[in-house]
């Protein structure tokens, strides 16, 4: 693994950043104050080719790798963590589970405008008893003739109410042990029957979409299952160990703004006479996040890296997952600290950023969930 991005992924780095601090940065407060979601700048993203970096050209991507996306994802979620979320929802829950398990012509009709950035897509698996135990999903696909005719409930779902279409987990029969089989339809959002409410009043990443949806009697062809009926529960699984590594990613780029905006504020807040950075107290707090957000962004690093050498990669999408979002919530924490009072006003933006982060542990897999994937993989 080579230590040093490449001249692309440098590139990618300083365009991103670019468009973050001017396009996404100054609203990042006013769509939080008002969980208003960036379509427009959705759509200029779109024509930059983000949403389609870690996709090949011929279906409408950049060709880039996964660590070009992470770090994509990385400075999106410095600038605004709600809008980190949806772009990394998009790419990694919307398009990337139709560019892995997809026929070619699903890859043509649903991935293309989506890595053009003409579209967005969502992923429903999260329903309101089946969360961590997505095993236990409710949602029914039963084939009639040539459709699926679908029914359930889904909840928390990023991006739906903005999507073209869902992919919607659910059982469409038993297996020979007499346990559920899940499977994986992609389901549009304008098909009858399918009703997207978004109106959860979130405590972080207010800027990103969330949305529960009802689907009574929903009717898809049948040629709209996605990838092996027999396999959903896996392909899910594979697709949430790639969003794993977008989440830790997301999670650096939260901490890095909240870390980058403590040390400003040490170097400019003067008591005792002279500025709070010269206290060893506070230059250890920065030394320490300093050190924990260039280990956690290694470790995204090296999960993307294992995923673009198709080496298996579950376990440390895992590690990264866990451990940035656990230091990079301590870190925007001990930004607030830094900032004393200043710190829980919202003018400051660092209590902004401890809202956001804090979905980092919950999202695609809780911290348990994670140590129980850890654990499963060390053999236990
Ligand atoms: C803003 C937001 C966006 C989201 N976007 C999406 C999306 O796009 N698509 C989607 O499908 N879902 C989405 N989700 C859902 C998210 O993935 C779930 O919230 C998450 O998987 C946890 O499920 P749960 O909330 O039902 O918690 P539960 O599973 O009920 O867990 C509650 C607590 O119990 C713990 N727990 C559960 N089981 C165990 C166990 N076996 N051992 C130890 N502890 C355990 C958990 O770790 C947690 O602390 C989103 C959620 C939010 C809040």
């Amino acid at each position: 693994m080579n230590f040093e991005l490449t001249k692309e992924q440098q590139m990618i780095k300083e365009m991103v950043r670019d468009f973050a601090e001017k396009e996404i940065k100054p609203h990042a407060a006013e769509w939080d104050e008002t969980a208003a979601f960036p379509i427009e700048t959705f759509k200029k993203m779109g024509e930059l080719g983000l949403l389609g970096i870690p996709f090949p050209e011929e279906y409408g991507g950049s060709g880039g790798d996964t660590i070009s996306y992470a770090i994509a994802v990385e400075e999106i979620g410095r600038a605004c963590g709600g809008t980190g979320l949806s772009y990394a929802a998009a790419i990694s829950l919307g398009a990337s589970p139709i560019y892995y398990f997809g026929t070619e012509e699903q890859k043509q009709k649903w991935l293309v405008p989506m890595a053009k950035g003409e579209t967005l897509g969502a992923f429903g698996l999260t329903e309101p008893n089946a969360g961590s135990d997505a095993g236990g999903t409710r949602t029914r696909a039963v084939l009639d003739g040539d459709e699926y005719v679908i029914n359930g409930e889904k909840c928390w779902i990023t991006n739906a109410g903005y999507a073209r279409q869902v992919i919607v987990t659910a059982v469409t029969g038993k297996d020979e042990n007499g346990k559920n089989i899940i499977s994986a339809i992609i389901v549009p959002t304008d098909a009858p029957g399918f009703t997207i409410n978004c109106n959860y009043d979130k405590m972080g990443v207010r800027a990103s979409n969330t949305c529960e949806l009802v689907l009574e009697d929903v009717r898809v062809p049948k040629e709209n299952l996605l990838g092996d009926p027999k396999k959903g529960f896996k392909q899910f699984l594979y697709t949430l160990d790639g969003g794993r590594i977008s989440i830790a990613a997301l999670a650096v780029g939260i901490a890095q703004a909240a870390f980058e905006k403590a040390l400003q504020y040490s170097k400019e807040r003067m008591q005792f006479g002279q500025s709070i950075s010269k206290f060893q107290a506070i230059q250890f707090k920065l030394a320490d996040m300093a050190m924990q957000i260039e280990l956690a962004r290694n470790m995204v690093y090296k999960a993307a890296w294992l995923k673009d050498n198709n080496k298996p990669f579950t376990k440390e999408a895992s590690f990264a997952k866990l451990f940035a979002s656990e230091m990079g919530f301590q870190i925007c924490n001990q930004a607030i600290q830094i900032h004393g009072g200043y710190g829980y006003m919202k003018e400051y933006e660092v209590e902004r950023h401890l809202r956001d982060i804090k979905l980092m542990e919950i999202g695609e897999g809780t911290s348990e969930v994670q140590r129980i994937v850890i654990a499963r993989q060390l053999g236990c």
